[in-house]
Parts: C-alpha cells; sequence; structure tokens
C-alpha cells in the first residue's frame, strides 16, 4: 500500500520516532479499571449485574494480570478515585507489578452531562484518591470519551502529560486551548473491547453491542497494528477487566501479543513510556491537597 504524499493536516502531530530496538510500531495496551464505580451501582436492586461489573475487579482482572506477566508486557490502567478507595489493595498491586495507573474520573461521570464545578470535583477527588495510594498519574482518559473544553482547561492546570480519550488523528497529536496544548494518545471504537463483547440487557450501560465471535476483534486489531507497522505509529487499545477478562477473551489477548511481540515486530509499552519516547516534557503536576 502507498502511504499518503498529501501534505496538508488539520492535527498538529509530534514527528514520529524510531521505534526502539528496531521496533516497526508501538503499541499500548490499556485497562479502564471501571468495575462497580458509581453511585448507580450502589443503590441498584439488580445483583447479577452489579456482580458482573464486580467481576472486573476480581476473577477478570486476575487473568488478564496472568496474560501480561506470561508476556511481560506492562500496561496502562486508568483508575476511577472510587475503585482506589473501594480495591485499594488491588490498585496497589497494579501499580507495584510496573503498570501505569491514569487518571480517570472518581465516580466515572459522563463530564460531558455534568456542570463544570462537577467536572471540577471528578478531577479534584480523583487525584486525591489516587495520591492516598502514593499514586501521581501523568495520564487521564475521561469516563466514556467524551472530553469538554473545561475538563482539558483542568489537565492543562493540574499539569497532566497527555490525554487518551480523543480520535482526531491516529497518531498521536496535540490538542489545543488558546495558546496551549496537551499531547492526546488517541482511542477508537474500533480498537475497544466494548464494542465487541459487551452485551446490553437494558440495564445501566448504553452503546454496546451484542457478542461477537472473538476472531473479529482479533482480526480487527491485527489489521490496524499491521497498518501502524506499514506507517510506524502508534496504536492504543482500550480493553475493561469485566469485559476481557472473560476466560475465552484473555486467551484471545494472549494470542494478539504473543503475534504483536514473535511476528509484528511491535514495541509493546505504555502509554507514559510512548510519552517519554516522543520527548514530551513532563509538566510540574498541581500539588494535591
Ligand atoms: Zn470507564
Amino acid at each position: 500500500m502507498k502511504i499518503s504524499r498529501f501534505k496538508q493536516s488539520v492535527t498538529d502531530c509530534p514527528p514520529l520516532p524510531t521505534w526502539p530496538s528496531g521496533h516497526k510500531a508501538a503499541v499500548s495496551l490499556t485497562y479502564d479499571l471501571d468495575a462497580d464505580v458509581g453511585k448507580s451501582w450502589r443503590n441498584m436492586d439488580g445483583l447479577t449485574t452489579l456482580s458482573e461489573a464486580k467481576f472486573g475487579a476480581g476473577r477478570g482482572l486476575e487473568r488478564l494480570m496472568g496474560v501480561m506477566a506470561d508476556h511481560q508486557v506492562k500496561s496502562t490502567f486508568f483508575v476511577p478515585g472510587e475503585i482506589c478507595e473501594l480495591y485499594p489493595e488491588v490498585v496497589c498491586e497494579i501499580a507495584d507489578d510496573g503498570h501505569e495507573i491514569g487518571h480517570h474520573g472518581y465516580i466515572h461521570l459522563a463530564i460531558n452531562r455534568i456542570r463544570s464545578i462537577e467536572q471540577r470535583e471528578e478531577m479534584d477527588c480523583g487525584m486525591k484518591a489516587l495520591a492516598k495510594l502514593g499514586i501521581r498519574p501523568t495520564g487521564y482518559r475521561c469516563p466514556g470519551w467524551e472530553l469538554t473544553p473545561f475538563t482539558l482547561e483542568l489537565l492543562l492546570e493540574e499539569g497532566f502529560r497527555y490525554d487518551s480519550s480523543c480520535m482526531g488523528d491516529d497518531r498521536p497529536y496535540y490538542l489545543k486551548s488558546g495558546s496551549r496544548k496537551l499531547l492526546e494518545m488517541p482511542v477508537h471504537w474500533s480498537l475497544d473491547d466494548w464494542v465487541f463483547f459487551r452485551f446490553s440487557n437494558g440495564n445501566i450501560y448504553d452503546g454496546a453491542g451484542t457478542m461477537s465471535d472473538p476472531q473479529a476483534c482479533l482480526n480487527t486489531w491485527k489489521r490496524e497494528v499491521e497498518n501502524a507497522v506499514m506507517e510506524g505509529r502508534h496504536v492504543t487499545i482500550t480493553m475493561h477487566p469485566e469485559v476481557m477478562g472473560r476466560g475465552y477473551r484473555s486467551h484471545l489477548l494472549s494470542e494478539f501479543i504473543g503475534w504483536m511481540k514473535a511476528d509484528a515486530n511491535v514495541w509493546v509499552a505504555t502509554l507514559d513510556e510512548v510519552a517519554d519516547h516522543l520527548k514530551e516534557p513532563r509538566p510540574a503536576m498541581k500539588e494535591t491537597a
């Protein structure tokens, strides 16, 4: 395939680097550790739906941690503050294993549906909950992937190094706010386990589909990585432990990682490691009160 020579671009991307150890592309495996975060779960009668969510902080996570240990890869976990309070030992063990922890709100509110004052609360309470576990995140992902201009301002104010919620390019690029900018590590729905596997039974969540053949997911992700290898770029994969942690899906993930490492010549790295490699500065972070 010929790569376009078209020169115009509406996004501002840092130059693509050569990747470490002669790798042809980079992939970050990221997880949103949502589990049973949020008030809507606390007040609900549906113990079955609740139990499916809790699977993400328990059995599902345990299995995925095993897959990553087997392949010796590190990932980025975006963790809501309330999950730090509900399962502090779990979050600490993830961090102790060398995985990156990012900010994912406090009670996982859709920030585009709440007022500015609540957006600030989600940011501050999330920071405090992470700080209590000794974690200073450098990256942020907004719940539900709908960043707002106000939260972008908060990220710049706090001194975050990157966001991972937007889709304006498929290479790292800059989000702009006036004269300031923030590195974006872009995501996409097709690179998210939710659309392939999350079954919507009419309860809390929307946006979910039906359960796909795992090969449909694997093939999509492999084709994306093959294209990234051709273009020498970076890919962010998004997963949820309650979704990807089912046995046969974890097997699929293991196959995907094995293929990337053995056949595709891909560097598997956390988002912060990729930002390092892009020589993105680490802004001084605001003190968490
Ligand atoms: Zn989430």
